[in-house]
């Protein structure tokens, strides 16, 4: 399986970080051994600005190229959410180099995500509400109604250049209200007011 980031994906967050909107989607991917389902995220030794991104995630469920936009809803099997960890110390300093983000966005542990919910149970995908908390007050909240580019455009925009295969993992981007982690914090998520998502920060 693969996991494919989407990035700039909210107008009011690519406003907080003062980047570009794009005319088409920003796609990056982490490696595998960023996954982490567990409720405990280690702080990397090599940054010291590890900032959280809530992420609506979908699952693949079968494999496609060249998918459709009318067909792409039929290609998700579940929905939750994710942080996107990112060292942004990193991230700044490879662009204002023109260079890679790799180290900034894969590292253990950086792609943490909630359980599951099945597709059948979430409703319209273009209408799903979802925060973060950190130590208990809510500090990211959105919409997937607020995205640039929409679920079906992104499925059928990737499997374009790229095959989709069961299990892959969509993480659709931020919006605003990215920071800092520190030790000892606590972050709860919760997608259409469920709470599925539980980080403690070591
Ligand atoms: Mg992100």
């Amino acid at each position: 399986m693969k996991i494919i980031c989407v990035g700039r994906n909210y107008v009011d967050h690519i406003k907080e970080l003062k980047n570009k909107t794009p005319e088409e989607p920003i796609i990056f991917f982490k490696p595998t051994i960023t996954l982490n389902s567990s409720s405990i995220f280690k702080m990397p030794d090599f940054s010291s600005d590890i900032h959280h991104e809530i992420e609506v995630i979908f699952e693949i469920g079968k494999k496609g190229k060249k998918i459709g936009q009318d067909d792409s809803l039929s290609f998700i099997s579940r929905v939750g959410i994710g942080i996107d960890f990112t060292a942004r110390d990193i991230q700044n300093k490879n662009k204002e180099n023109g260079l890679p983000w790799a180290f900034a966005k894969s590292f253990d542990d950086s792609c943490s995500i909630s359980r599951l919910l099945n597709i059948d149970n979430i409703g319209d995908i273009n209408n799903i509400d979802f925060s973060l908390y950190k130590n208990g007050i809510k500090i990211q909240h959105s919409n997937t109604s607020l995205m640039i580019f929409d679920i079906k455009y992104l499925i059928h925009f990737i499997s374009q250049k790229i095959t989709l295969e069961k299990g892959d993992i969509i993480f659709t981007g931020t919006p605003k209200g990215v920071g800092k982690v520190s030790k000892s914090d606590k972050l709860e998520g919760s997608i259409n007011n469920e709470k599925i998502l539980n980080i403690n920060i070591y």
